[in-house]
């Protein structure tokens, strides 16, 4: 007889629950299901929504791939996912266009300068400077606001910034198509449970130290030796995560265009001005979208204390969550954030500066401190792992992030990210803002007190 197998380290799970089917989620699920470690453990995937859902922050008409960033750490992460986004089902069937990406600052050194230096640095290094530009590849820098004038003439047309560069290697996907193919993917590989229902609650045993898995709002309980939150910026609403990763909400707004415009705003790089903290995907299901990449605003409630030990005894935490068109189904974005909108589309694309929104929306970050992601074990809680914390920049690595998470599951998180994603020391604050450089625009916005001023220019 074979000797058996010797006992693994960490011992495997024999069930494991991810709680969001949101890129977190999603990406978990695929990884453990192709691993072999995970061959004998059950899967279960829970989300409130049986598919992709348009209030979630992973599902919307485009979402930006890149390896620009001025961590090399996450320019590398984001260089290995682009290689999937072109090179592999991941991007087929129109899911990927490779448009090219313009990173801009203005000069002077305020914000976004330096994270513009850092990720040129990046992405050109092992290349000779200023690799000559190719068709469809390559680096090529813009100096002055001349010359970016003089690179957008004839598509976008207008003043999109003052310094930066273009990387041919970047483009984006359109992410709600991405994300019903890899529900899709997980659902048709037969590995996973997929339930559909609200999670109310984590369940712990009387003692409060271990985790059971989840209460559904329907009463059900989902039980599981491993539960791994992957709720995005929900996730704050069952695991108190204050000081550690809070949701805010970003505005994005949409013009419609006609079947020409569509052809000529195609294959357009996007303009990303880190300075402003706005960008502009020129075209995607029929509509240019403008976005900020910015702060956002705090949206804080006052919730039950999601620590059974702590519930009894005070009267609740204050967290930020998401409001989102499922709350408030007739939303239209604060004053302020459809100004900053009408103004970036003036400056950028004057041929559409008075075209109508015909959509406003606010898209929840779950931001921590410094933009690194949150994926790690919880310290107090055993069988409780997290998976979240995308801050502003999951999407892109969704074909390579389930491996890392897993990795993490098996407590071999990657070296170069083992401090970045760990429980790290934090005062718990009610909500936080992200400084990780590359935010522009106001900080220190409460949605309420926003949308007081009024809402419909
Ligand atoms: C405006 C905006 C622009 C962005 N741009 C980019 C970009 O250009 N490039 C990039 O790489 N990234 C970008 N991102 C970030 C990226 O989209 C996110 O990091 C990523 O999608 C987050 O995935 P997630 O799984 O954490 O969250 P989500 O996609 O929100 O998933 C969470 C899931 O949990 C479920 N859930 C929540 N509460 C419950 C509950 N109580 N019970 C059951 N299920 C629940 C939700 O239904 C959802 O499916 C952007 C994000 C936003 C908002």
């Amino acid at each position: 007889m074979p000797p058996p197998n010797p006992p693994s380290d960490p011992p495997i799970p024999s069930s494991i629950l991810i709680l969001g089917a949101g890129v977190f989620g999603l990406s978990t699920a695929l990884s453990l299901s192709h691993h072999p470690s995970f061959r004998s453990t059950r899967l279960t995937l829970v989300d409130r929504f049986a598919t992709p859902h348009a209030a979630t922050s992973s599902v919307d008409s485009s979402r930006l791939v890149r390896a620009d960033y001025a961590d090399p750490a996450y320019a590398a992460l984001g260089a290995a996912a682009n290689a999937f986004w072109k090179g592999s089902e991941w991007g087929a069937d129109g899911r990927y266009r490779q448009s090219g990406l313009c990173l801009l600052a203005e000069k002077g050194g305020g914000r976004g300068e330096g994270y513009v230096r850092g990720s040129l640095e990046n992405v050109t290094r092992g290349k000779r400077e200023r690799e000559r530009e190719r068709e469809g590849e390559g680096v090529r820098v813009l100096d002055g606001r001349e010359e970016v004038r003089r690179f957008y003439e004839g598509s976008l047309g207008g003043d999109v910034g003052e310094w930066g560069y273009v990387n041919w290697e970047s483009g984006w996907v359109d992410a709600e198509k991405v994300m019903r193919w890899a529900r899709k993917r997980v659902e048709d590989e037969g590995r996973v449970e997929c339930l559909t229902g609200e999670v109310t609650e984590l369940l712990y045993t009387g003692d409060g130290a271990r985790m059971l898995g989840a209460k559904l709002a329907s009463g059900e309980e989902v039980r599981a030796e491993l539960t791994v939150v992957a709720m995005g910026a929900w996730s704050g609403r069952v695991v108190d995560l204050r000081g550690r990763a809070s949701a805010t909400g970003q505005i994005l707004a949409y013009v419609d265009l006609n079947e020409e415009q569509q052809r000529k705003f195609a294959n357009v790089p996007v303009p990303l001005n880190l300075t402003r903290g706005m960008f502009v995907v020129p075209s995607s299901q029929g509509h240019l979208k403008i976005a900020r990449h910015g702060f956002g605003y705090a949206n804080p409630v006052r919730i039950p204390h999601p620590d059974p030990r702590k519930r009894r005894q005070a009267d609740g935490i204050t967290v930020s969550l998401p409001r989102t068109t499922i709350e408030d189904p007739g939303f239209w974005a604060p004053r302020e954030a459809e100004q900053a909108c009408r103004e970036t589309l003036r400056r950028m694309v004057p041929e559409l500066a008075e075209r109508p929104f015909s959509k406003t929306r606010l898209c929840w970050y779950c931001d921590t401190p410094k933009g690194d992601y949150l994926i790690t074990y919880h310290p107090d809680f055993e069988g409780l792992f997290l998976a979240t914390g995308g801050s502003g920049h999951g999407f892109k690595m969704l074909p390579v992030l389930g491996d890392k998470i897993v990795d993490c599951v098996l407590r071999q998180p990657p070296e170069e990210f083992k401090h970045k994603w760990c429980w790290s020391d934090s005062q718990p604050e009610d909500f936080l803002w992200t400084d990780d450089a590359s935010r522009g625009g106001p900080q220190g916005m409460i949605l309420d007190a926003e949308m007081k001023k009024g809402s419909k220019l």
